[in-house]
């Protein structure tokens, strides 16, 4: 990966990251990163070798992550929330030889250091026993780039366990370094050296590191990070500092729009604004238009993608679609025999007036930025990929259809589907529908078991503050627009829905709520 090198010479004096009121150029970052990685060299990491980086928003990931690639090495990103059990897998699993994690997290290494190969512990944020302070470990003088293929693995997230055990998702320097500059094309003109952008998706997960902190770096822009979610920070953040590129989840962007005084804030800087992890409710993204001003696009990805292969862009959208692949980046939906499903004319349909099962596939793709594969696990690359027309497909898991001017549709994760009295449904179609409600806050839906249809479906519901809706009103709204067996059978409020890191909703904690037996299900991270 070029990594920040050729930005650092066109722009040696630019702010590559701010952060409470600091700044550091291009070089500064540069002279850190090339310290770091002799730190790396001095403690015996090669090339090839594993960094776990433990750490929240903070220039020191920044540093740590760049560091790690300049000495050859590969970074293994551990969710910050995670604790001793979550990442003993992560460390064991990946080898990893050095950890740079926040000083408060240090214990959780050391608590199961005896079962890894941690030979160092970096400190961020204070003293911690047995850890070296970040500032102790950069060297004094910087190292010259160990210079690793395109094909070499640089980044090992890890998914957040859909079958057992967390896997390794492999991601070369080519996978990274196409899709965060195809993620930057997607702003009109591309990202530019006076873009700034917010850092608040975390960047732990593959979708902050390579859409917010690569595609600015690469770039020559600046990236602002911000350790957590915070609807308040958020807006006043990008007031101060007029930062001009936000991209978030749609839980982010329901947060802000249901900010008080969130029309107070002058957002007008924003010139591209941009969801994705999960569905952009319409309701959301029109709310958000209104409130602020701002179009909001929406894109799709998943880990093992790096993440982005579909996005709308400015001048070509369709609201309700994911947008059309990347440039560069095939993609399909399939039925089960890998045959394509062909395209309704145009998109979105009326969920209600069609047949799902005929319209629907699995969406596969095949690109520059599909990871190599999981990590020690050939039985789950096997399971991942189909061989097609002399091409490598990925399955993404992902339910959708396309439309004959090549929008694509998420309508629900294959695993996600409630089959109730042996008709389908897909709760995000319920969702869409709960968010039109004026007094919803947030929604989510998930099949719960039932005797009689095998699952039902049951709606978790925040309320706005100091609503008088009942349950059985919500239960009786969806009966009147929804076909009967996908209404709601049970409707139970909420003050507020077990979400991950990256905004996803917890389905399977609902589930369990429920009394449903544990599920393999994933989204922990
Ligand atoms: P795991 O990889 O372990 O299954 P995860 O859900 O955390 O866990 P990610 O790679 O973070 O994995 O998420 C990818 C998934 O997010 C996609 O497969 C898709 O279901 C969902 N997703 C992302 N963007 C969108 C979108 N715009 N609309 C609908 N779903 C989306």
């Amino acid at each position: 990966m070029q990594d920040i090198a050729a930005a650092t010479e066109a722009n040696p004096d630019r702010t590559a990251v701010g952060f409470r009121g600091e700044e550091w150029s291009y070089e500064e970052l540069w002279e850190l990163t090339s310290r770091f990685a002799a730190g790396l060299a001095e403690h015996g990491v090669e090339a090839g070798d594993r960094v776990a980086v433990y750490l929240p928003n903070l220039p020191q990931f920044v540093t740590a992550f760049h560091g790690t690639l300049h000495a050859g090495g590969i970074v293994v990103p551990m969710n910050p929330q995670y604790k001793s059990r979550e990442i003993s897998h992560l460390l064991a699993d990946s080898e990893a030889r050095v950890v740079v994690a926040l000083s408060d997290l240090v214990p959780f290494v050391d608590a199961v250091r005896e079962e890894t190969s941690v030979e160092h512990v970096v400190s961020v944020g204070g003293e911690a026993e047995g850890a070296t302070p970040f500032e102790e470990f950069l060297a004094e003088e910087g190292a010259d780039v160990v210079e690793r293929d395109d094909d070499d693995v640089a980044v090992q997230p890890y998914t957040s366990g859909t079958t057992g055990r967390p896997k390794g998702v492999l991601l070369s320097h080519h996978n990274l370094a196409w899709d965060a500059r195809a993620t930057a094309k997607l702003l009109p003109d591309g990202v530019q050296p006076d873009d700034k952008f917010l850092g608040v998706l975390p960047l732990f997960h593959i979708y902050g590191m390579t859409v917010t902190m690569l595609s600015t770096l690469f770039e020559g822009g600046s990236y602002y990070p911000l350790p957590a979610w915070d609807a308040e920070a958020t807006l006043s953040r990008i007031e101060a500092e007029r930062l001009t590129v936000m991209h978030g989840v749609p839980a982010m962007f329901n947060d802000l729009v249901n900010f008080e005084d969130a029309d107070d804030y002058d957002l007008s800087s924003l010139r591209f604004v941009n969801s994705g992890g999960s569905s952009l409710p319409i309701e959301v993204m029109n709310r958000f238009e209104t409130v602020f001003g701002v179009e909001l696009y929406e894109g799709y990805g998943l880990t093992e993608t790096s993440p982005v292969t579909h996005a709308n862009r400015p001048g070509e959208r369709r609201p309700g679609s994911i947008g059309k692949p990347l440039d560069g980046l095939d993609a399909r939906i399939v039925d089960g025999a890998f045959e394509d499903v062909p395209p309704v004319e145009r998109g979105p349909v009326d969920e209600e007036a069609v047949d799902l099962n005929e319209i629907t596939g699995e969406l596969v793709v095949s690109g520059p930025n599909v990871m190599r594969g999981y990590y020690g696990l050939p039985e789950a690359d096997e399971e991942a990929f189909t061989e097609d027309g002399g091409e490598r497909w990925f399955h993404t898991g992902d339910i959708g259809y396309r439309d004959e001017d090549d929008y694509y549709y998420v309508v629900d994760r294959a695993k996600h589907m409630i089959v109730t009295g042996g008709y389908n449904v897909y709760p995000r179609e319920v969702e869409e529908l709960l968010f039109e409600h004026p007094q919803v806050a947030d929604a989510a839906v998930v099949g719960i078991p039932d005797d009689r249809r095998g699952e039902t479906v049951k709606a978790y519901v925040v309320p706005v503050p100091d609503s008088d809706v009942t349950p059985e009103e919500i239960r009786q709204y969806c009966l009147d627009t929804l076909a009967e067996y996908k209404h709601p059978r049970e409707v139970e409020f909420i003050d507020e829905l077990p979400r991950t890191t990256t905004g996803k909703v917890q389905k399977f904690e609902l589930r369990d709520r429920s009394g449903t037996a544990p599920s393999d299900d994933d989204e922990t991270g």
